[in-house]
């Protein structure tokens, strides 16, 4: 049966969902090709985790010494232990300089050198030479709040293009064709209790990753992997999700991040020993090595007994060697983190960190202009009219197995934009909408019914505390055949429970406790997805560290994961990465054998 819901339509080219880095870069981009855009997201544009993103933002400007986007590719090629799509690692690489003088031009504050140029600073996994030569200075920073400054930019530059923000609106499901054409978004307006409608030519997902699906992560709460969840109901593909990053330098106890730019700007790790351990794992790089390497080192430090602390669970990041003024005028946030967070001077003292869940490589599949790919065997990269996906939501996949540090941010703004170059071509501004297959509509209202009555036995902070805890200890930095078995048998029963969930408030206006069960159902696929993906994945490569089989196979696995998740139950298939880049050696681009696959050591 269907409930009664009033609700309110709006007609637009393009509709929004996220109000991130990268759904404001695509919602200005599409603003300024003359789309008639709406931006919907729930919360307010500035509070978007990316406001919290501090180390900085990559692209080759060469203004600290030589650097090029081949470079910056083969480093990203790398980066991904060649899982990453080589078309979309070039458009990313190619790219990004142009992406981040326009966010210059658009007025984003960054840190200037002496002679007035941008600043940069050595992120892990960056160098020089096809990775031959010394670490590169590539990362682009306004000082540690580089997020901050870019979304703030990005809002003011979207309101002046008259981009319309419907602020506080949770988009609750697609409204999807009977042919499989996204067609618009069904929202609930938080403060006021009343639905929308959305209906557009083009709906973009740039709601962020589904790092709270972890019981540690360095994301924000309201990172619930919503665009997955909907994609996932939606009977379309989820890309690669096993690949999860652990950041080396979560604050102990907390999870707070503390950047990669600390050890950018000559931070290092020590053990209980005082030993500089990562001069061990990796000769060449230290502690500048990607994060998947350090933390796995980190992790076997404490394993082998020499973690520091009363437990001996944890390691020091030392900064109290850099001068007072450089930590002042380099890493002032941090400093204050760790102030609050961990209640070190870090002028004085080492910070006590740990690897903790910070970036999803996986996501929702697209091609290298945004749009949304549902694949079959026939067809690995058919494109879903309608749907477009950016930022940690999508997966191009230019980050592969493995990010770099600061190639999320120009992710963000490359992949925003060329949305919206793509949706200028494809759209015609003002012509009539799809009509609204209203089967769909009625779906999602009879969905959200449900979920506002539930009547289970199950408080949702309960749930959703035993998913985090089990993927934290089933889905980790190590992973072998057993706890990925038992993850998966976990996962499995902990998803049916959602049909025992208890909603306690049914009221519409500003009721948490309903917001965080749809959450929790976004959640939910995520999770599975990813401990499903892992547990089938019989190698190790980049952030997925298999114990029982400590080697890559690019002969069985260079292969992109795609599961389907319907309700408990997940469908995995696999599609071919791409490997051709965009352009030859002879038209400028990089050589093949430069980028052939190889052992991955720093
Ligand atoms: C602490 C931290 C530091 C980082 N530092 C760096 C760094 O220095 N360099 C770097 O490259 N990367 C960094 N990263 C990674 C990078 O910041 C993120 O990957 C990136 O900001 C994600 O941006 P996004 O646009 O995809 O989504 P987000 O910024 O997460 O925004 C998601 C948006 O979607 C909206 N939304 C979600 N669900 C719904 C829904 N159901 N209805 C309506 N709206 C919805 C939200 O309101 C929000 O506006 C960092 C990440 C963290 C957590």
């Amino acid at each position: 049966m269907t409930a009664a819901y009033e609700y309110e339509t709006h007609e637009y080219d393009v509709v929004v969902v996220g109000a991130g880095g990268s759904g404001l870069r695509a919602t200005l981009g599409m603003a300024e090709q003359g789309l008639r855009t709406a931006c919907v997201t729930k919360v307010f544009p500035t509070r978007s985790h990316t406001v919290a993103a501090q180390g900085g933002i990559a692209a080759s400007l060469s203004n600290m010494g030589p650097d090029n986007w081949q470079w910056h590719m083969y480093d990203t090629v790398k980066g991904s232990d060649w899982l990453g799509d080589t078309d979309a690692m070039e458009y990313l690489a190619r790219e990004a300089p142009k992406a981040v003088y326009e966010l210059e031009h658009y007025g984003v504050p960054f840190s200037r050198t002496e002679e007035g140029k941008i600043y940069q600073r050595p992120f892990g996994g960056h160098t020089t030479e096809f990775g031959e030569g010394p670490p590169v200075q590539r990362t682009c920073a306004a000082a540690d709040r580089t997020g901050h400054a870019i979304l703030h930019t990005l809002y003011g530059q979207s309101v002046k293009e008259k981009a319309e923000f419907y602020i506080e609106y949770f988009a609750i499901d697609l409204i999807m064709s009977e042919d499989g054409q996204c067609q618009g978004v069904l929202c609930w307006k938080l403060d006021d209790g009343t639905f929308h409608l959305f209906s557009a030519k083009m709906v973009v997902l740039a709601t962020g990753g589904y790092g709270r699906a972890f019981f540690s992560a360095t994301s924000a709460h309201t990172c619930t992997g919503d665009g997955g969840g909907m994609v996932a109901r939606a009977g379309l593909a989820l890309q690669d999700m096993e690949f999860v990053q652990f950041h080396p330098t979560g604050i102990y106890g907390s999870g707070c991040l503390i950047t990669e730019g600390a050890r950018g700007e000559g931070g290092y790790l020590t053990n209980s020993e005082g030993e500089r351990f990562m001069e061990r794992y990796a000769p060449t790089y230290k502690d500048l090595a990607p994060r998947d390497y350090v933390s796995r080192s980190m992790t076997m430090e404490i394993r082998e007994g020499r973690g520091v602390g009363e437990h001996k669970d944890h390691i020091y990041l030392n900064l109290s060697h850099l001068p007072a003024e450089a930590l002042a005028l380099r890493l002032p946030g941090i400093s204050e983190s760790a102030k609050i967070f961990a209640g070190v001077d870090v002028t004085k003292e080492p910070i006590p960190v740990l690897p903790t869940v910070h970036y999803n490589m996986g996501g929702i599949p697209t091609n290298y202009h945004g749009e949304v790919l549902n694949p079959t065997k026939d067809n690995p990269t058919a494109v879903v009219p309608g749907l477009m996906a950016v930022g940690e939501a999508g997966c191009a996949s230019v980050h592969g197995a493995n990010r770099l540090g600061s190639n999320s941010l120009i992710d963000l703004v490359v992949f925003g934009r060329a949305a919206a170059i793509r949706a200028g071509e494809i759209l015609k501004p003002g012509a009539p909408n799809p009509v609204l297959n209203m089967a769909s509509v009625e779906k999602a209202f009879d969905r959200f019914d449900n979920i506002r009555h539930a009547k289970g036995n199950i408080p949702t902070a309960e749930l959703r505390l035993e998913m985090q805890r089990t993927m934290q200890s089933d889905a980790a930095v190590f992973r072998t055949d057993k706890t990925l078995k038992e993850g998966v048998e976990k996962m499995t029963a902990i998803a049916a429970k959602l049909d025992d969930l208890h909603v306690t408030d049914r009221t519409l206006v500003w009721n948490s406790d309903l917001m965080e069960t749809l959450e929790l159902t976004n959640l939910m696929p995520n999770a599975l997805a990813t401990i499903h993906g892992a547990e089938a994945r019989k190698e190790s490569r980049g952030a997925h560290a298999h114990e029982d089989y400590p080697e890559r196979d690019d002969k069985n696995w260079r292969i992109h994961t795609i599961s389907r998740v319907d309700g408990n139950k997940v469908d995995l298939s696999y599609r071919p990465i791409i490997e051709a880049p965009l352009t030859t050696e002879d038209e400028g681009g990089i050589s093949l054998e430069k980028i052939a696959p190889k052992a991955r050591t720093f």
